[in-house]
């Protein structure tokens, strides 16, 4: 199956090409229907479109340089690909999806970009993947195949590593629930078949091919074993369903709702009904040790959190630019009170910019040979995002008020209603219509169904928040503060 899909050479893809290649069997499903196309599906169909689009700026001289690489064999493909083997290259890529991000302002959070960085770092690591001897795959070689697949076809990843719960206890001791998470069903000699369900998949109905992962919360016990995999399969593979969460495009006008007509990124559980996966698609199986550190000893936790940050300081950057434009649209820009509550959204900015730049600046070598960002300051970005974020919303919440929810719409203004609104939508320094559409962009942020997905996804989508911050506790240098207080005691 992985050798017939393989296409030398052809590097990065149009927007044309990509929807194309979407257009095949998928079993996709939403409000009690399959959907035949998600290129013409309402609530999908805009998304993949505008994904489309930023594909399409990778031919543009005006990014592509920036956003793409030559690489040895001539071949054009994503920056997000380019194994770092510098300082210099580090930047780079960061300078790439920092780009990447800033076509959304942040808010299409799951750009191709973010799983290229995690496949970039698995086959830089295939030392790692070599120590694998359970089951029939050369895992190594087959990341190698799969990165190059990938990479020289431009293909669009999601990914799925959280397995549902039927017990927070049951969880908690590491333990899953074979009813619900999804495990290896059967083996033979030609690969594997798997049952069960995964969470989550941002982007996944409208994706080319789907990692999934183990979690990073599995116990080293032979009762996990059924659960430890690592693979990467088409979303059109028969037996994989994905069910969509309700979307948020409703169809409106890019006026009526700016931000969901444009960036609506279809969250979806995945079902996996004895989907067979070859030996060639496999990249760890059977070792739960090996599967807990696969993000962490291949750096993909920190290539994929330098991706992150990038993204977030794009998107602290538009809600700074949000509230001051509302400040200057109501003449309150010299309110201190106002002026306190933007502050603290610029200081949120520049603490993520600061974090992003110390990161990068203090690249080092790995034991896999690539650059990699410094972890500490993007461990501390992605902590702290979750928190930043809900607290710019309610900023926003706080100095919008009623104003909302004082939003007519685009159609509003073309009938006998206009000289009224035009009257009464008036800010001190903006005209109705042009301050219903500000408005409008900031209820898209703060209160629609788009908005409110955008601050579940930073709360939750890097992880269960008492892990992550667990896990920073863990990594954290505290033997060097400790020492500190125990040299005053001694003193
Ligand atoms: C919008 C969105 C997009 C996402 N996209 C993806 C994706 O593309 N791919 C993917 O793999 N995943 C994705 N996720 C899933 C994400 O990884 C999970 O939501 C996350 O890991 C939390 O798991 P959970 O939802 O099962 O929450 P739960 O584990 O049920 O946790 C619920 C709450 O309880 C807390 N909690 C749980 N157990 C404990 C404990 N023992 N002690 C203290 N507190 C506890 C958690 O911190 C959390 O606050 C996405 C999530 C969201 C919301």
């Amino acid at each position: 199956m992985f050798d017939s899909q393989m296409k030398n050479g052809a590097g990065i893809r149009t927007g044309a090409q990509y929807l194309a290649g979407l257009q095949d069997d998928r079993e996709i499903w939403t409000g009690g229907q399959r959907i035949a196309d998600v290129t013409q599906a309402v609530g999908i169909a805009n998304g993949a479109a505008t994904l489309g689009r930023f594909m399409d700026r990778q031919f543009d001289p005006a990014y592509q340089d920036k956003v793409t690489y030559l690489d040895s064999d001539g071949t054009r493909c994503g920056m997000s690909f380019k194994m770092p083997k510098s300082v210099e290259d580090v930047k780079a890529k960061g300078a790439a999806f920092y780009e990447w991000a800033t076509w959304s302002n942040g808010m299409f959070g799951r750009t191709p970009d973010y799983k290229n960085a995690s496949v970039m770092s698995f086959a830089a690591a295939t030392g790692f993947l070599a120590q694998n001897t359970k089951g029939q795959g050369d895992y190594a070689a087959n990341m190698t195949a799969f990165y190059d697949y990938v990479r020289t076809n431009d293909k669009v990843l999601t990914h799925t590593l959280v397995n549902p719960q039927v017990s927070h206890a049951q969880a908690a001791a590491g333990k899953f629930n074979s009813d619900v998470a999804l495990h290896v069903t059967k083996e033979t000699d030609a690969g594997i078949y798997v049952s069960g369900a995964r969470l989550l998949a941002t982007l996944g109905p409208s994706a080319d091919e789907i990692e999934v992962f183990p979690s990073t919360v599995l116990k080293a016990d032979p009762d996990n074993i059924p659960f430890a995999f690592a693979f990467a399969i088409p979303i059109a593979t028969p037996g994989l369903k994905m069910i969509c969460r309700d979307t948020y495009d409703h169809g409106k006008s890019h006026f009526d709702a700016p931000l969901a007509s444009r960036f609506e990124e279809m969250d979806a559980v995945v079902i996996f009904d004895n989907v067979f996966v070859p030996w060639e698609r496999l990249f760890l199986y059977g070792q739960p040790e090996l599967c807990n550190q696969a993000f962490g000893t291949t750096n993909a936790v920190v290539h994929m959190a330098h991706q992150v940050a990038c993204g977030k300081l794009a998107k602290a950057e538009f809600m700074t630019g949000l509230l001051c434009s509302i400040l200057k649209a109501t003449g309150r820009d010299k309110d201190m009170a106002m002026k306190g509550a933007v502050s603290e959204v610029m200081m949120m900015t520049e603490t993520v910019r600061a974090l992003l730049y110390r990161a990068e600046a203090e690249a080092h070598e790995d034991e896999w040979g690539n650059f990699v960002p410094l972890r500490g300051p993007l461990d501390t970005s992605r902590n702290l995002f979750p928190k930043f974020y809900p607290r710019m919303v309610e900023i926003l919440q706080n100095m919008g008020s009623s104003s909302l929810m004082a939003t007519p719409t685009e159609a509003d203004f073309e009938n006998e209603m206009a000289g009224d609104l035009n009257q009464y939508f008036q800010v001190a320094n903006l005209e109705a219509k042009d301050r219903v559409a500000l408005y409008r962009l900031a209820h898209d942020v703060a209160i629609s169904g788009f908005g409110n997905r955008q601050t579940l996804y930073e709360r939750f989508f890097f992880g269960p928040p008492h892990l992550m911050n667990a896990q920073y506790f863990d990594l954290y240098d505290k033997d060097r503060a400790i020492a500190r207080v125990d040299d005053l005691l001694n003193s």
